[in-house]
This record gives C-alpha cells, structure tokens and sequence, in this order.
C-alpha cells in the first residue's frame, strides 16, 4: 500500500526535538505511572506500601502531546485543572518481559513533563470505579520538554525535581525519592506491553500538586535533564 487512499489527511505523527540535533522522535504511546512518591500518594489519600503494593498504569493518547512552551486553553468540564511535575522516560529500543538489569538498555532519553489533570473528574470517577480517562486523558494534556539523549546520564536515580507556578514554588522533591524506580518502572510495565520505541513513559509526581487558572505559567525543573513551561489560556 504505497498509496493508502485515506478518506482524509491523517494527522501528523505526535513528536518531539530530540536535543542536540535536528532529529525528531516520533511518539507512539504514553504510560503514566500513578503514586510513585510516598508523599504525593499521602496526600491523595492513598499511602503506598511497596511491600505488597505493584505499580499502577494509566495511559494518555500520543494526541494529547503539546510541546514546551505552548499555551493551552484552560480546558473544558472541569473546575479543578491541576499541574503534575513528572520526568518522562522515552524508550528507544523494543522490550518485552525485561529483567530491572536489562531495563537500562531501553531509554533512549529522559524530559521534563506534565501530567496534566481534570482533577475533580478524575477523583469522581476514582471514587465511583470508574475509567480515569475524563481525569487525564484528555487534549492537550501531556506536556513534554525536548527529549535529552540518555549519554553520561545512565540510568537516573536522583535529582532534583521542582515547580513554580508564577514563580511561586509549589512541587520540590529528587528522583531518589520514586517508590518505583526506573528500572523497576521498565521491566514492569514490560511484564504487560511489547515496549517499542516511541513510548514515552511519565514516572509520577511528588507532592505538591494543585490547581492553575487562566493567565497562570508552570515551569517546572529537573537537574541534568532541563525545563518545561506551559502558559494557561482562556476558557474555551
Ligand atoms: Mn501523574
């Protein structure tokens, strides 16, 4: 089908910069990890304990990606828009059933990201049993910064990670404090996916997180990896 006859334009295939070039990597699927820090879990009211605990999954539409620096719309349905500041793993190399030892091997590259959420959509359908999809995946609601190659900075285990909301701090906390480490996060999610390149996989959020309003800027840091920014527009 070298000519597929489409009834209409597809859409562009969802990107991002890869730093240090001018190539592009092409995404194809978003994890994200839910209450992978202790204090952020505490204050959703759901404690982890690793002991007997297992990560847990839920997953955005590669459609749902906005670039850093991008002003998005304070979105529809929700009253409660809330920023989570997340670093983002992006898979270069194809996965299945990997042991943590051979985790490393698959990242490409890390970024600095957001997990941006209906909150009051998604504690809606928490509390009732339902599909977080309302609560998360929504457009426009996978923030990513460029995608920084892997390089000397191996498998990442620490790091600061923080942010401000019109420079006010609100998020402060390292990598080292992650329940689920990255590779830990890898060889599980390979446990239930073939993971291929193009995945990008958001790791989860500290403490912290709360509610934006038009007009409001996030900027958000990880060390070694950069920045990300996002301005809140008006209401649709
Ligand atoms: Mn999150």
């Amino acid at each position: 089908m070298a000519h597929p006859h489409y009834l209409w334009t597809p859409p562009p295939v969802p990107s991002l910069p890869v730093r240090g070039g001018d190539t592009r990597y092409p995404v194809g699927r978003i994890f994200c990890v839910g209450r992978n820090y202790h204090a952020h879990a505490v204050e959703m009211g759901v404690p982890v304990d690793k002991a007997t605990a297992r990560p847990f999954y839920f997953t955005k539409s590669a459609s749902a990606l906005v670039e850093s620096g991008a002003t998005v719309p304070y979105p529809c349905g929700t009253a409660n828009y809330h920023y989570e500041m997340e670093l983002v793993v992006a898979i270069g190399a194809p996965g299945f059933r990997v042991s943590e030892a051979e985790a490393g091997g698959l990242i490409l590259g890390y970024a600095a990201g957001l997990d941006m959420t209906r909150r009051d959509l998604q504690l809606v359908a928490r509390e009732q049993g339902r599909p977080w999809d309302l609560g998360k995946d929504f457009e426009r609601s996978a923030i990513c910064a460029d995608i920084v190659p892997t390089g000397d900075l191996g498998v990442l285990a620490k790091g600061a990670i923080t942010l401000a909301v019109n420079g006010q701090p609100r998020q402060s906390a390292d990598l080292a404090q992650l329940i689920w480490s990255i590779p830990e996060l890898i060889a599980d999610l390979s446990q239930f996916y073939h993971l291929q390149p193009g995945d990008l996989i958001y790791t989860g959020t500290p403490e912290g997180v709360g509610a934006v309003k038009p007009g409001d800027r996030i900027t958000g840091t990880i060390d070694g990896v950069g920045a990300v920014s996002l301005d809140i527009g008006q209401p649709e």
